[in-house]
């Protein structure tokens, strides 16, 4: 079995450039909303200009109904 050399770094693998400058953006938070949990919101914010994205995720909680998801 060969052993993958993976970077140490735990970021995730989606990097997002800024649309301002082009820069990669930098994880900055995240929050799911109250009415739709099983959304998330992250935030990347870009060290370079300052500008903020959000990005809204779908993520699985617990055993998630496919026919409730349209
Ligand atoms: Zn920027």
């Amino acid at each position: 079995m060969r052993h993958l050399s993976i970077a140490s770094s735990s970021l995730p693998s989606l990097i997002i450039p800024c649309p301002r400058c082009a820069m990669r953006m930098a994880f900055r938070s995240t929050s799911s909303t109250q009415a739709e949990p099983n959304f998330q919101d992250t935030v990347y914010a870009c060290e370079q200009c300052g500008t903020e994205i959000v990005r809204t995720t779908y993520r699985a909680i617990d055993a998630v109904d496919p026919a409730r998801a349209a």
